[in-house]
């Protein structure tokens, strides 16, 4: 990529879902700059369907073989050339492929590991949406980054607040630019306000109605858990190398101071906008320019007040279970993203109760010894299998009782 005039490559990993369609509305608004190389999701035939009609990729790409057929019988019947592969290895294929300049990572979860780490390894510019990856993998993936010079943007709103009120010659060096700490912003999810007792009784479809961002299930659960603000403490360790003792979370209800860093002169530098993912997508895809992203500015008048407080250690245990992680090191991030994805799912699936999703990571990270760091791929993907079948355990031990 050089100059302004030549259009930037784009694979979109996870492109049905929330971030993936945010995505795809911040490029239809700048076609000349970017086009699609490649789409991709797990099971929505008709959405990618609809993509691939629309932005005309060279590829796109299914969970499954069948659901890939029917994808590649029905484009070809629309005459739209793209090639449809299937399966995690296709994945892995999109993300390095030699044309490809930027890969958004916006799978959920721990699948989005190996693409991600592939596109870092094929030294891409990479969009970081899926935090999970960075949490179970953070050394790993961070040496990745260094080794193979990839450019690693965050799009997670808060880390990307921080990246824009950081000096532009970071270099991972927080003493060195005077910052001596990290605020991270929390909306506190929907279930701020309610007393612990109330907590037993909550359902799926409440705590994925977020008060004021729209997103997908997984990380809907998490933000009413407040395990989300737990994975994005540890996804700001690795990303900006300030230790977990700088990292603190403030209560922000309103959303739109998206995080701040504080500075050795007494400073706090933060970036505000509308709670809307398509303002840190625009500056990711565009940095180190700026470009529009189809977002209003924000109404200070209309807002008016920014309340901040602190957490409630008690009704949220998921904060300080990822503090834990963060501390014993070795595979405990791994373990408690595993544990968090396997009880999330429970939850989503009535097999537990909310209180329940706490107490199952706790059991799983209780009974897994962290050991050492965790050096390959192969290291966290064992770990985290691992995880996953201790926390299947824990939740049959819980609904047998
Ligand atoms: P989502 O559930 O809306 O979308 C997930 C996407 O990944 C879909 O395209 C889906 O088809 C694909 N996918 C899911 N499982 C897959 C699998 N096993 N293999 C291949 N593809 C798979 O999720 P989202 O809200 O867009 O979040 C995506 C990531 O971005 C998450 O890691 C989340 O934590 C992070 N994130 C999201 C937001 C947000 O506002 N939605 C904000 C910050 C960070
Ligand atoms: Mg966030």
């Amino acid at each position: 990529m050089n100059g302004d005039a030549q259009v930037q490559n784009l694979v979109v990993l996870g492109s049905t879902g929330s971030i993936g369609l945010s995505t795809l509305a911040v490029v239809r608004l700048h076609a000349q700059r970017y086009r699609i190389l490649a789409l991709t999701a797990n099971h929505q035939v008709d959405q990618l369907y609809a993509q691939c009609i629309e932005f005309r990729p060279r590829y796109a790409v299914l969970g499954e073989r069948t659901r890939a057929a029917e994808l590649s019988a029905r484009l070809a019947a629309a005459g739209c050339p793209t090639t449809v592969e299937h399966g995690p290895q296709a994945l892995i294929r999109m993300a390095c492929l030699p044309e490809a300049d930027t890969v958004m990572a916006a799978i959920v979860g721990a699948a989005g590991l190996p693409p991600t780490l592939a596109a870092v390894v094929a030294s891409k510019k990479v969009l970081l949406a899926n935090k999970e990856a960075l949490v179970m993998a953070g050394s790993v993936f961070m040496r990745a980054v260094r080794e193979h010079g990839a450019t690693l943007l965050p799009i997670d709103s808060e880390h990307n607040a921080i990246f824009q009120s950081l000096p532009d010659n970071y270099a991972g060096n927080p003493q060195q630019s005077g910052v001596v700490g990290l605020f991270l912003t929390a909306s506190g999810g929907p279930f701020r306000e309610f007393a612990e007792a109330d907590l037993e009784g909550v359902t799926p479809e409440q705590a994925c109605a977020h008060p004021t961002w729209n997103m997908g299930r997984k990380i809907s659960v998490d933000s009413a858990t407040m395990m989300n603000k737990g994975l994005e403490v540890i996804e700001a360790h690795w990303l900006f190398n300030v230790p977990a003792e700088r990292i603190r979370v403030v209560i922000h209800p309103q959303s739109v101071v998206h995080s701040l860093v504080q500075y050795a002169d007494g400073s706090l530098i933060a970036q505000l906008g509308q709670p809307d993912m398509r303002t840190p997508i625009a500056h990711a895809l565009a940095y180190p320019r700026r470009m529009a992203a189809g977002v209003e500015p924000l109404d200070l008048c209309a807002v008016a007040t920014l309340d901040f407080a602190q957490p409630d250690a008690a009704r949220f245990p998921c904060l300080a279970l990822a503090y834990r992680a963060l501390a014993e090191g070795g595979s405990s991030p791994a373990t408690l993203n595993a544990a968090n994805e396997v009880a999330v799912q429970a939850f989503l699936d009535g097999r537990i109760r909310f209180p329940e999703i706490p107490r199952v990571i706790a059991n799983v990270m209780d009974r897994l010894p962290p050991g050492g760091a965790l050096t390959s791929l192969d290291e966290v993907l064992a770990a985290d299998a691992q995880a996953r079948a201790a926390a299947e355990r824990a939740i049959a031990g819980t609904s047998a009782r």
